[in-house]
């Protein structure tokens, strides 16, 4: 490889240098840490941080940590667990290129023997700074949130987690760090953290934070980038925030702007207070990071396909990813579960209370999506007609209750694939959760003839004053008091009967008693349609029982899920199946669907032609039902409370 294709070709020779304590000088030109306006100012206590992205393209990050210090042991801690992924995900097997030096000598490391992601060093008589150096390996696929792919040639989203290293035992709300920041050629950046100049060197020097603000406040750059001004008549501040791996990938239209506008006045009446000083939304839009979203307090870390803003039902698919994120910052930032509450990063987190944390706010985040227009009320409606079904008559709620699937989050968050998902059960508190919690506003709409909502819950919870961001831990006992304060009920049993009861059926009676039906139809459901177009999937949940990869490829005609009890698996079909043939013809979601429609009344199965592990056999499935979907549909009989949920509380001056 010619030396000039590859700038750092050097690095893997320096680092076994740095081994051999031959590097004093060398490896500090290799990697300078920036001179900052405020380390001029002698604050001995602040540790620096500089995180070089130069190399992101290639998904390498470099950083540079210099942490004051004094003679003796030290231990230095690498993030493990990650707020808001709720388990023990930070990347240790990605960090590498890990070298100690103080006093002018390399020091020698050891990791402990049993926290895997502690490094220990002794620090020489005399000095007064450890310098420390570290590559992170951001994978080129694969999921995994913040510790998935952070880059492509075009877009990198910076965790400081992934790159931060902090002194074992002191509170994260105890440590300062001064970050600073070189990104790939001219890219534009976007940021909660205080920019306080740009250096000759293109380096990006910010404002000093606590560790919980750094790694509460993430970095996205990219080539094609747009920061757009949000609501502006508002204070404080909001900012979309969007890098896309192409620049027509950036065309957002006039009507889904006005539904991010609408978002932050639709938040603000909803909770009535903000605990944010700004508030940025930084949007990747690639299809070579995972779709997911992280919620920071005055940000969140939010990955879509590149082709959001240009294809509707990868728009509709993702239409609740910014409201879900920005509820947040009041739902899981400010107003916190105990357990959730750690004050560092290597005190596990416990996750019992994510029903309210994820499962309030995965409810909410629907609600604001559609009231502020950025979904129809229809779209909605068949978001809660597939949750429902989907999560309906599973053999996994036989055995596990809905809390199980909250407490033993960090498990299931990680689970690989979806294979007898509807048997294992997975994060089922959030779709779940959102029904318990329609169901919740439904009830305090009964119990008090319509003069009080779950509005006014979140406005009591979450609301007045408005503060700069800040964490409030609560106990379960405080949410059902402030509950029973809006509608006086026995809050606690509601909530137990929901979470601890083995039933077959999620809580459905926000639907029924809001005046609507679950009903089966031909009719595509669109939601359905949007995550089959965004996973390339056929889910036939009900009718064969079954989800089939449609990508082209290697995994194509996969069975990614089949469930316990259905035609599917009485016929002997299980996931990891391949499909090749239906009815004799090679298998495609439309010879799927013709074959479905034309066994409809008939008494002949459906004939697949299945390989497992290089061995073909033929099943036969008798279904007999036709295509079906879920939909609601209204009962005329009792109110719309279902529908007052969504009504907008603010005025839509595009309209
Ligand atoms: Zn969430």
């Amino acid at each position: 490889m010619p030396r000039n294709s590859c700038g750092r070709l050097g690095f893997g020779l320096l680092t076994a240098l740095a081994l051999l304590g031959l590097t004093s000088g060398i490896a500090a030109q290799t990697l300078a840490t920036p001179e900052t306006p405020s380390a001029g100012n002698a604050n001995r206590t602040q540790i620096r941080i500089y995180a070089d992205l130069s190399d992101a393209p290639r998904r390498i990050f470099h950083a540079h940590i210099v942490f004051p210090v004094s003679a003796g042991p030290m231990t230095l801690e690498y993030p493990e667990w990650i707020p808001g992924e709720h388990g023990p995900t930070g990347p240790i097997t990605d960090l590498v290129g890990l070298r100690f030096m103080a006093g002018g000598k390399a020091l020698e490391w050891r990791r402990d023997d049993v926290d895997m992601y502690a490094f220990h060093v002794t620090i020489p008589d005399g000095a007064t700074e450890l310098s420390v150096w570290l590559d992170y390996l951001t994978p080129a696929e694969g999921l995994g949130y913040s510790s998935g792919p952070s880059a492509t040639p075009k877009i990198v989203f910076l965790e400081w987690s992934l790159v931060t290293l902090y002194p074992q035992g002191v509170k994260s709300d105890d440590l300062t760090y001064l970050p600073s920041l070189k990104l790939p050629g001219n890219w534009k950046y976007g940021t909660a953290l205080e920019t306080v100049n740009q250096d000759d060197d293109q380096i990006i020097h910010f404002s000093p934070v606590t560790l919980t603000n750094l790694i509460d406040s993430p970095v996205l750059a990219g080539e094609y980038f747009r920061s757009i001004p949000l609501a502006t008549e508002i204070k404080p501040p909001h900012r979309l925030d969007i890098a896309a791996d192409s620049k027509d990938a950036l065309d957002i239209s006039k009507d889904e702007l006005n539904g991010y506008n609408q978002l932050v006045r639709e938040a603000g009446a909803l909770f009535g207070a903000r605990h944010y000083n700004h508030y940025d939304f930084l949007l990747a839009l690639s299809d070579h990071m995972d779709d997911s979203g992280l919620e920071h307090h005055q940000s969140s870390d939010d990955r879509a396909p590149e082709r959001m803003f240009l294809d509707s039902l990868m728009m509709l698919n993702n239409a609740d990813l910014l409201s879900h994120e920005f509820v947040h910052s009041w739902n899981g930032k400010y107003r916190r579960p105990s357990g959730l509450a750690t004050p560092d990063y290597q005190k596990p987190m416990k996750g019992d209370l994510l029903w309210v944390y994820e499962g309030l706010t995965e409810y909410l985040g629907e609600v604001l999506a559609t009231r502020s227009g950025s979904q129809s009320p229809d779209d909605y409606r068949e978001w809660l007609a597939w949750s429902d079904a989907y999560l309906n008559n599973w053999p996994g709620r036989t055995w596990r209750p809905l809390e199980d699937t909250a407490v033993a989050a960090q498990l299931l968050y990680v689970v690989p694939n979806r294979q007898w998902r509807s048997w294992r059960r997975s994060v089922d508190f959030y779709e779940e959760g959102a029904l318990m919690w329609l169901e919740a506003d439904v009830t305090i709409r009964q119990l008090t003839q319509g003069k009080k909502s779950l509005d006014d819950f979140c406005r009591m919870f979450y609301g007045a004053p408005s503060t700069p961001p800040e964490m409030v831990p609560y106990a379960l006992e405080e949410v059902t008091a402030a509950l029973n304060q809006i509608a006086p009920y026995d809050w606690q049993k509601f909530f137990h009967d929901r979470l601890d009861a083995i039933a077959l059926h999620p809580p459905a009676a926000g639907i029924t008693e809001g005046g609507w039906e679950v009903e089966f139809d031909d009719k595509p459901n669109h939601f359905i349609q949007s995550v089959e177009a965004s996973e390339s999937l056929v889910i036939e949940n009900f009718t064969l029982g079954l989800q089939v990869v449609s990508e082209s490829g290697e995994k194509n005609g996969t069975l990614s899920d089949v469930i316990p009890g259905g035609p599917a698996a009485q016929a002997g079909l299980a996931p990891g199946m391949k499909l090749k043939e239906v009815n004799g013809r090679e298998w495609s979601a439309e010879a799927l669907h013709e074959a479905i429609r034309s066994a409809k009344g008939s008494a002949e199965p459906i004939v697949l032609l299945v390989e497992n592990d290089g061995y073909s056999q033929t099943y036969r499935v008798h279904y007999h039902l036709g295509l079906r979907y879920p939909h609601l549909v209204r009962d005329a009989a009792k109110p719309d409370l279902l529908g007052q949920t969504m009504q907008p509380l603010v005025a839509n001056p595009a309209q």
